[in-house]
């Protein structure tokens, strides 16, 4: 039987760490190719190319970076691959997908995966969740659904999931939504069908800068004031409750919103910003009016990728369009 293409990256991360020597901290140093070899059950399911396109702690990834690494997986997918998995560090994870999964134009799936364990680890989740990470990218039923990450037998939408344990194995959630799916049996079950999904151009540019600040009681306004002054073309804010500042913020707030995008998400991890439900300076409705954007459900980090793409494409006017609920 013709088995489907399946094309792997990696990039780094726990899932490719492990210490040099006895007593040292773990470090990138497995190859993608090791990585396959830990799940040989693969080689019944698909034929494989596998990548070690980086060996990077995830907080070192950037977006020049994340570019090459699309560009590497959009041609995997011209080439005939039926899904990409990325390996990658947990740590940034939730940035990543979201940044792949704007710009990932394809039917095909790609899954991004990675490990709260180490390699050498007893218990290490790093192949579970790689071979997981295949059947989803080989599933039919995968297709449509932009980008999805897989941890810990679950499967969380891109624009959803977060990073909510810094340590735990079930590291990952989706906050007021859950996971979209989850694999039961080694079969990958989706709770929800696929939903439409605009796709953004690549960005044209790529030097545009975006600053995320997090609003915390009696703030000072120093970094504010001199947001504009030093260069940012863009500002997100993880503000209060359902989106909310204090009145000095307000204040900045409605200088540098009639000269850049602002984006106001929520700094408490879940659920949605507010529109219509406060009054008071600082709150959604005067910032509404100030010029800001309200993130919805985005939390702050994916409101920055998303406005750091939309400035990269000149496509910034329709910020509102992809703030909008479903
Ligand atoms: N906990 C992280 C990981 O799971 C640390 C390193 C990283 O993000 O690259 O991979």
């Amino acid at each position: 039987m013709d088995l489907p293409q399946l094309a792997i990256a990696a990039l780094g991360g726990t899932v490719s760490m492990q210490a040099r020597n006895a007593g040292e901290g773990v470090v990138p140093t497995v190859s993608g190719e090791t990585l396959l070899a830990s799940v040989p059950e693969l080689t019944a399911l698909a034929r494989v190319d596998v990548e070690t396109l980086g060996l990077l702690p995830s907080a070192s990834l950037d977006f020049e970076f994340l570019l090459s690494v699309l560009s590497w997986a959009n041609f995997q997918i011209k080439q005939g691959a039926v899904g990409v998995v990325i390996t990658q560090g947990t740590d940034t994870l939730e940035e990543t997908a979201a940044f792949f999964d704007y710009l990932w134009a394809h039917d095909e799936p790609l899954v991004v995966t990675g490990a709260m364990r180490s390699a050498a680890q007893a218990g290490a989740d790093g192949p579970a969740n790689l071979l997981d990470a295949c059947r989803v990218a080989l599933a039919e039923n995968s297709r449509l659904r932009g980008v999805q990450v897989v941890m810990n037998g679950q499967i969380h939408a891109a624009c959803r999931v977060r990073k909510t344990d810094s340590l735990a194995l079930q590291a990952f959630s989706s906050p007021a939504f859950g996971p979209c799916g989850m694999l039961v049996e080694n079969i990958t079950r989706y709770l929800r069908p696929p939903t439409p999904r605009t796709v953004l151009p690549l960005p044209q540019q790529t030097t545009q800068k975006v600053a995320m600040l997090e609003a915390s009681l009696s703030a000072d306004t120093l970094l504010l004031e001199n947001i504009l002054e030093l260069g940012y073309d863009g500002l997100v804010l993880g503000g209060f409750g359902a989106g909310h500042v204090s009145q000095s913020w307000a204040d900045v707030i409605e200088k540098i919103a009639r000269k850049i995008p602002v984006i106001v998400a929520t700094r408490t991890g879940s659920g949605s910003t507010a529109h219509s439900s406060y009054g008071f300076i600082g709150g959604e409705m005067d910032l509404i009016r100030k010029g800001v954007s309200m993130a919805g459900f985005l939390c702050p980090r994916k409101a920055r990728i998303l406005l750091w793409l939309l400035i990269g494409c000149q496509r910034q006017d329709e910020l509102a369009s992809f703030l909008l609920e479903d």
